[in-house]
């Protein structure tokens, strides 16, 4: 029996999920503290020419608020399921998929890595094409300090290589798929992040993320997220959304745009200085008012991603006009 409260949470979602909610379980990890599984859920159109909207979260133990919003979304999701045509017509059409905890072993023992000392944003066989910020960047000096990359040329951890074979089955094979992965801790603001983190070069799918993010600004001019390329704060090895947008690459001419939600807990310190005195309290609401408003903060983000997601035909850039997206993305992101 485990008792970590996130998992508990989930698997009571689980367990009241409507019947047309797929949920799998992806192995289990271990930790001193017990066995735990990581789940994924699934729901719409199960076809591989569906749209797919991603989320994850808990990838990083010690920001649990990230889980938290996620497991909120699904609960949102589920009640609403009974009653909202407008959702099902959606999924009809498309597919919602989630990892909402990605790192149990690591949440239970209230570390940033998982059980063996490895960052999984660190893990990946990516190496930055210049210098990282030391230690935060990325190291193979020991498991016992942060942002360790685990051993040179062993496989990725568990959790790793079950995030990425559900990516690859359940996004790569569709004609656009939006990975939205959910973080906590740097900065005053919430942050949209998108790749690369391993280099200031552009992606190849700039077009693609400036229209989405032209879209987003003009529904919601009053939004809150800072929009930009992760590389413009930090430059990381290993980086686990930098390699899955490389291996779709690779394979395929498929649009995968894989995005990080970092929320800003530096404004939550801010407002509540004691926070500073634990660590958990360094990325995560400690205050019940704050926490509740960070739940419900971000449903408009994933409302506007799921109708992006499912009418991505009326704005994904087109021969005649990418280019020219393309110079824009440039001019707003990348002047020196
Ligand atoms: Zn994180």
């Amino acid at each position: 029996m485990h008792t970590l409260p996130e998992l508990q949470q989930l698997e009571e979602l689980i367990a009241q999920a409507p019947a047309e909610v797929t949920v799998q379980t992806h192995g289990q990890v271990q930790a001193t503290q017990g066995t735990y599984p990581i789940y994924s859920l699934s729901m719409g159109n199960p076809s591989s020419n569906a749209a797919v909207l991603g989320f994850f979260g808990g990838i990083h133990g010690l920001e649990r608020i990230g889980c938290q919003i996620l497991l909120a979304l699904l609960g949102s999701l589920f009640v609403r399921m009974r009653w909202d045509s407008s959702l099902h017509y959606k999924l009809q059409n498309m597919r919602l998929v989630f990892m909402p905890l990605l790192n149990p072993a690591g949440m239970a023992k209230g570390w940033r890595s998982n059980a063996h000392g490895v960052d999984l944003m660190r893990n990946a066989p990516v190496e930055a094409g210049q210098r990282v910020p030391f230690l935060l960047g990325g190291h193979r000096i020991s498991r016992h300090l942060p942002w360790y990359r685990g051993e040179i040329n062993a496989p990725m951890a568990k959790e790793n290589q079950a995030l990425c074979q559900f990516v690859a089955e359940q996004l790569f094979q569709s004609p656009l798929s939006i990975a939205l992965d959910c973080h906590s801790g740097f900065g005053l603001r919430d942050r949209l992040w998108f790749p690369y983190a391993h280099t200031q070069q552009p992606i190849p799918h700039l077009a693609e993320i400036y229209a989405l993010s032209q879209l987003f600004q003009e529904s919601y001019p009053h939004h809150p997220y800072l929009i930009e390329p992760q590389s413009r704060q930090y430059i990381t090895h290993g980086d686990i959304w930098d390699h899955l947008y490389q291996q779709q690459l690779l394979h395929s001419e498929r649009v995968f745009l894989p995005l990080t939600l970092e929320l800003g807990s530096w404004l939550w310190i801010k407002k509540n200085p004691r926070q500073l005195f634990s660590l958990g309290g360094l990325f995560n609401p400690v205050v019940p008012h704050r926490e509740q408003r960070v739940l419900r903060k971000h449903l408009l983000l994933f409302e506007f991603m799921m109708r992006a997601v499912h009418d991505a035909g009326r704005w994904l850039p087109q021969q005649a006009n990418r280019a020219q997206l393309q110079q824009q993305a440039l001019q707003h992101w990348y002047r020196q």
